[in-house]
């Protein structure tokens, strides 16, 4: 037992402590959402998650695991808990997970490594192989900042940077809170090839190409990858941003990966998900105002949804089993349509255009924001005695 009281170290758009017991609450609430959005639909084969340990991805493993009685093994990098050291929110979300599913006699297993290296997907497909078999679902969720080529060693980083011209426009300061402005000078070549090896379609390919060869994948397979496209407000940094064209190559990848998996009827597709609060959507300039204005626009009109609601829409709606996709006719499914209805969209460049620090407060939900992204961390979660000392280390069981 290494039970200490936990205290938040907020450092821009990250905390470096992570509360155990918050976290756990949280998955637990997750854990809820994914059971009564889910109830009555067929049972899912055995899935994998890369990128499983928070955001979108723990919402589909929840999902997957809770929601439709699915074997999981998820593929994460976290830092894990020891009796010196606290883990990372990440590690704390997925003890908690791991520990609800023994209880309730569930199969769920987790692979903490770098998702990209050779070992770690050798290390995955010995699994599938011994207490998985042949997958139905592979659902890929990687946000990184960097990632080592397997054959050559080279390091790609990803960067967050316009394309073709600097740019100027508004953002929150999360260490402030005062709006300023950002200027970031545009992305070199090289940054915008880094990105794309990283942030691009390359590793969702050789994750399926080297299940397919070790004969993983089920009759009538599918995989998911995720996306963002957003509005015009953020498209400088974004869409037509380093990462966007990172994006692009992903989306381009559904494609050629559903070719390859002709012979097994299998299908490829990309879910373009809405703007949640997440570690790695805090990291992007300007995005972090546009969420918290966005925020309130959609709450007051009765249609905003977190995470764990866009992925239960994404399994009941378009990929869950005994579904059939309802792509748009860029053959992506587009799970961000209340976020790009014109109104919502209006309303939202109507606060931008007079958002200030002055006023953030009141035509923004940034008192939302700020506590969506505590929560990411397991701070200012309802019922939790932040006074009381907690257990630390808690192992995946
Ligand atoms: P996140 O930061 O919450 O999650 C990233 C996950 O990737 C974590 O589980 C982390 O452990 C894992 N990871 C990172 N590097 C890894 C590595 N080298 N090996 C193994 N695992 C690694 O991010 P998120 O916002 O949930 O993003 C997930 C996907 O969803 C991304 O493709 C993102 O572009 C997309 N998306 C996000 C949003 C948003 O608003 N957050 C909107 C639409 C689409």
């Amino acid at each position: 037992m290494v039970e200490q009281v936990v205290e938040p170290r907020i450092r821009g758009f990250i905390s470096v402590t992570a509360h155990p017991e918050g976290c756990a609450a949280n998955v637990r609430a997750q854990v809820e959402v994914a059971k009564q959005g889910l109830a009555g639909m067929p049972r899912l084969g055995p899935t994998l998650v890369v990128g499983s340990s928070t955001g979108y991805g723990l919402a589909t493993l929840l999902s997957a695991c809770f929601g439709l009685d699915a074997p999981v093994l998820g593929v994460c990098f976290e830092r894990e808990s020891s009796e010196e050291k606290l883990g990372t929110a990440g590690w704390y979300n997925l003890a908690e997970a791991h520990r609800l599913a023994q209880a309730e006699g569930r199969h769920l297993e987790t692979v903490n490594g770098d998702a990209f290296s050779d070992e770690v997907k050798t290390q995955v497909i010995d699994a599938l192989r011994e207490r998985y078999g042949p997958i139905e679902l592979l659902v890929y969720s990687l946000a990184a900042p960097r990632r080592t080529d397997p054959a050559s060693g080279a390091v790609w980083h990803s960067v967050l940077k316009p394309v073709g011209a600097d740019f100027h426009d508004k953002t929150v300061n999360l260490r402030t809170n005062e709006v300023e402005e950002a200027s970031i000078e545009a992305a070199t070549p090289e940054e915008i090839e880094g990105t794309r090896h990283v942030m691009g379609g390359e590793d969702w390919a050789e994750w399926v190409r080297r299940l397919q060869e070790a004969g993983l994948l089920a009759p009538g397979f599918r995989t998911v990858a995720y996306s963002y496209v957003g509005p015009v407000l953020t498209q400088a940094i974004y869409r037509h941003g380093t990462i966007g064209l990172a994006k692009e190559h992903l989306e381009a990848t559904a494609g050629e990966l559903t070719a390859s998996l002709s012979d097994l009827d299998g299908h490829a597709w990309v879910s373009v998900n809405k703007a949640v609060v997440t570690q790695a959507s805090a990291a992007i300039p300007a995005v972090g105002l546009y969420v918290s204005l966005l925020l309130k626009v959609m709450k007051e009109r009765g249609t905003h949804e977190g995470t764990i609601e866009q992925i239960v829409r994404l399994l009941r709606t378009q990929v869950g089993p005994g579904v059939e996709p309802q792509p748009d006719d860029a053959g992506l499914i587009r799970l961000d349509d209340l976020e790009l209805e014109p109104d919502v969209q209006a309303a939202v460049a109507e606060a931008w255009a007079r958002v200030s620090t002055e006023n953030l407060r009141e035509i923004s939900d940034y008192d939302g924001y700020q506590a969506d992204f505590q929560r990411l961390f397991g701070f200012g979660v309802e019922g939790i005695d932040y006074s009381a000392p907690t257990e630390v280390h808690r192992p995946l069981v």
